[in-house]
């Protein structure tokens, strides 16, 4: 073991993300996000390299390389060790530790859950969090030890590295934490030359990747792993049909005006957005409403005495967690279930709102007894009209067919004005208008997606005549 290999890779945030840290919060914390971004000492955004190292080894997982390269501890099998023993292999990857370079301070979030009976959010469900803006630089160092200067191990990891796509924190499947590796720096330092030894021991930390480093991947140059394919192979696009509005929980005053504003969305550009959890808790909504009404298996993933089953095509798309508040109540001295939950297959990205303009519409409350507008109950809104949004909806694994499917009728539904999106939806706001393409996509596809649901109910219903 005399050379050790210390590398650079340079990461840069697609979308905003971070790892959070709830546990930093104390009772006096009422005034931070509900999930702030883990910090350091010194009250820095940081990120723990354990993220990463959870990231690449999941990397190293699909080739079957994760034991090789990042060890593991696992019960013997009795081929090579009897089943009573313990194998333990050491991680010839180290993950040294990471630095952020952010170009703004981190912003805030602020999401809910939606009632499906009630249309409106549920209670005791807001909750906000703090993420790093997209173009946020993360670096990472890592050490490999090998016997020489050239090393197959070293080598292979250098491709993995290549083919990874980074993911940062929690949030996946509704966009957050993407990442791109733009450049990987490595230093090799020979421990049995005297150059090799001084550079090792005179310099420390970052400045071990010094100028004699030289680059082995660049993203510019070398390409990379693309986007993740999209569910439908082509990107949906909508217009407003009327207004929408998609608050971000934020009031503006204006001078001049006696109520205060409900702010939209925006992104980090000051753009309006959906955000991706728009999409993923709509589209979710309308497939169990899709499979529920002709008979199928699907849970009801929101709901007071329900919650996602684990079981359904639709928690395998969309994931699912354990909601163990709810099992505490109901048992509180059962053990939890060993499974906690599993991530879901389908991305949904936040969607800019492109073209549209910016009004503040009024809004009274009428009096139901005495008709006319109620004292005290005006409120005023920012919406968007016009505009147009391209929505990609991506996965990282297959989907199941009868996913695929109740998400086409729910996107079809969609398409006819059927399903809203945003606050309002039941005077007029939120509903979209199909773009052609689009539109024959959904035309042409619908069929099909009848066509399974029908199948798979007639498979259903031979297996056990009612
Ligand atoms: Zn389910």
């Amino acid at each position: 073991m005399s050379v050790v290999h210390i590398l650079r890779a340079e990461l840069e945030l697609l979308t905003a993300g971070a790892v959070t840290a709830p546990e930093s919060l104390t009772i006096g914390s009422v005034l931070h996000p509900d999930l702030p971004v883990a910090r350091d000492a010194w009250g820095r955004p940081y990120l723990p390299g354990t993220s990463l190292a959870g990231s690449l080894r999941q990397q190293a997982h699909r080739t079957g390389r994760e034991e090789a390269l990042f060890g593991n501890v696992r019960p013997g099998n009795g081929t090579d060790a009897p089943p009573s023993e313990t194998i333990v292999v050491a991680s010839p990857v180290r993950v040294l530790g990471t630095r952020l370079e952010l170009p703004q301070p981190p912003e805030t979030r602020r999401r809910t859950a939606i009632d499906r009976h009630r249309a409106a959010a549920r209670p005791q469900t807001l909750h906000s969090r703090e993420l790093l803006p997209p173009e946020t630089k993360i670096l990472l160092w890592l050490r490999v030890d090998t016997p020489g200067l050239e090393s197959p191990l070293l080598d292979e990891f250098v491709d993995l590295l290549a083919a990874w796509r980074p993911v940062v924190g929690r949030g996946r499947t509704t966009g957050h934490g993407q990442a791109l590796l733009t450049r990987v720096l490595k230093r090799s330092i020979d421990l049995d030359s005297a150059d090799g030894m001084q550079h090792w021991l005179m310099g420390g930390g970052p400045a071990l990747v010094d100028d004699h480093a030289t680059v082995v991947y660049d993203h510019a140059k070398n390409g990379g792993p693309g986007a993740l394919p999209e569910v439908f192979e082509q990107p949906l696009e909508f217009r407003i049909t009327d207004a929408l509005h998609i608050g971000s929980g934020d009031v503006l005053d204006r001078p001049g005006r006696r109520t205060r504003i409900s702010a939209i969305l925006r992104d980090h550009d000051d753009l309006p957005i959906v955000p991706g959890s728009t999409w993923k808790g709509v589209l979710r909504a309308r497939c169990e409403f899709i499979l529920r009404s002709v008979g199928l298996d699907a849970c009801s993933s929101v709901g007071d005495d329900s919650g996602p089953c684990g079981t359904c095509v639709l928690c395998a798309a969309f994931g699912w967690t354990e909601r163990t508040r709810a099992h505490d109540q109901a048992s509180p001295d059962a053990e939890l279930p060993p499974s906690i939950g599993a991530r879901g297959r389908l991305v949904f990205t936040d969607t800019v709102i492109r073209e549209g303009t910016v009004r503040i519409r009024n809004h009274v409350a009428l009096d139901r007894v005495f008709g006319g507008a109620r004292d005290e109950a005006l409120y005023t809104e920012e919406t968007i009209e016009d505009g147009t949004l391209t929505v990609r909806i991506r996965h990282d694994r297959d989907i199941p067919e009868l996913a695929r499917a109740a998400l086409l009728l729910a996107l079809d539904d969609l398409a006819a004005g059927r399903l809203g999106i945003g606050a309002g939806t039941t005077r007029g706001q939120g509903t979209l208008t199909v773009l052609p393409a689009t539109g024959h996509l959904l035309a042409r596809e619908r069929p099909a997606a009848v066509e399974t649901l029908r199948r798979l109910h007639a498979a259903l219903t031979e297996e056990a005549p009612a």
